[in-house]
């Protein structure tokens, strides 16, 4: 157990700011070190992505750079709710990327051939054995890639159990508490000023997802992203399948079956309009014309899911990065501070492995996986961008 920063009175040694998975996951993390921490959020837990989120737990389709985090987080999710002593609702339950066009076929083979020199389990299905896997298949899907290794989780249930287990190690939350400016004191980040007072810490946390440019920009520091809005649907509870996630090549269109029967759609992006609407949680409406166009694909892909009566729609902000990789680093030029943002869209199946990393950070430790890759400065000059594609 490591020894706390400081221990003065009223003075944390981290504080976090996001109570979405990952600044979750750290908490947890930290506070299972022996730390004194506190976790802030301006809604509560799960209340923006984290929640929003469709919860694939994939590896397959990666940036071979975020593979290993994605293969370390997969084996932490195997007994994740029982150290947690919380539901996570996670199944293992293989992930299709179909291919629907002979263009799309293409591509899968090339991920397939891709992964498994990287020594991912991985294979090509069509025919009889792709219809056995997955039987509500349109006949119109020529092959797939799938990953038996990957799978899917509950988020909200995750969350509030990466927060409650934080918690029971002794993190105390302030939930509906907005981080304002980090307050930075001979060169040293030195806490947060928020709505409600000053929060004195020995190091500070950021994974306040879409909204992390705005405490970094006052030292000079912007992650390039284009907040992307992503349109979801979940369906009323159906009948319990045996289904992998499903998704396509280029990922418009994926679903998965929740573990009480609803389906969990989405897909498609458009750039995000800043409307938000607070009732109280935050939401993001989807637009009729982005509903359509998803259901028109879902129903090509699955014709059983047509008739499906949906229950809730609603919008994902998606922080999409100029290279589709996050930041995970720390900032000099602002205190030091750790950050985590710019996932694009692959933070969900992260999150435990982002967790232990941002802690190793936040410590003054060098992670054990190579995050040379998710540096603030390789960025450079880039401009922001809207032309990567999600996976789904
Ligand atoms: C539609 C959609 C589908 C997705 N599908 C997948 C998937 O299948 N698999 C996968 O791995 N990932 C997926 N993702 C991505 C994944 O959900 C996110 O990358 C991940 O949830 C990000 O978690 P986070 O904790 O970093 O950020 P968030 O969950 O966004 O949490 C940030 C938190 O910070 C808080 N905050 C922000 N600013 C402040 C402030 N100033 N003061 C206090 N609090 C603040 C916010 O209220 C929020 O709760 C998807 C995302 C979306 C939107």
């Amino acid at each position: 157990m490591s020894k706390r920063i400081r221990d003065r009175d009223g003075m944390y040694d981290f504080a976090i700011v996001g109570a979405g998975i990952s600044g979750a996951a750290t908490a947890h993390e930290l506070a299972g070190r022996g730390h004194k921490v506190v976790l802030i959020d301006q809604y509560g837990p799960a209340s923006m992505a984290s929640g929003w989120t469709l919860a694939g737990v994939r590896q397959s389709g990666r940036h071979p750079a975020e593979l290993p985090l994605a293969q370390a987080a997969v084996a932490l999710w195997q007994d994740l709710a029982e150290r947690l002593d919380g539901p996570t609702h996670y199944r293992q339950v293989g992930n299709l990327r179909c291919a629907r066009t002979d263009a799309e076929a293409e591509r899968i083979k090339a991920i397939v051939g891709e992964h498994q020199a990287l020594g991912l389990e991985m294979e090509l299905v069509s025919g009889n054995a792709l219809r056995a896997m997955a039987p509500m298949l349109s006949p119109e899907v020529i092959c797939a890639s799938f990953c038996p290794t990957d799978g899917h989780a509950d988020p909200r249930s995750t969350v509030t159990s990466f927060v409650a287990a934080a918690e029971r190690l002794g993190a105390e939350t302030r939930f509906g508490q907005k981080a304002l400016a980090l307050r930075v004191e001979n060169g040293r980040v030195a806490g947060i000023e928020t709505d409600d007072g000053f929060v004195a810490a020995g190091q500070v946390v950021l994974a306040p997802g879409v909204y992390g440019n705005d405490l970094i920009a006052p030292f000079g520091y912007r992650v390039p992203f284009e907040v992307m809005s992503a349109t979801m649907m979940r369906s009323v509870p159906m009948p319990h399948r045996d289904m992998p996630v499903i998704g396509v090549a280029n990922g418009d269109t994926t679903l998965r079956q929740e573990v009480n029967g609803e389906y969990r759609i989405g897909g498609g992006h458009e750039v995000w309009d800043g409307q938000l609407a607070l009732d109280p949680w935050p939401q993001v409406r989807p637009r009729a014309r982005s509903v359509y166009e998803l259901i028109e694909r879902y129903s090509a892909l699955v014709p059983e899911l047509a008739d499906v009566k949906l229950d809730q729609l609603w919008c994902g902000l998606i922080d999409q990065t100029v290279d589709a990789l996050p930041v995970l680093d720390i900032l000099p030029e602002a205190g030091g501070v750790v950050a985590a943002m710019g996932f694009s869209g692959h933070g969900f199946c992260l999150g435990p492995i982002t967790g232990q990393i941002l802690a190793d950070l936040a410590e003054g430790r060098t992670p054990a996986l190579p995050i040379a890759p998710f540096a603030m400065d390789r960025f450079g000059a880039a401009a922001d961008g809207t032309g990567v594609e999600l996976h789904g």
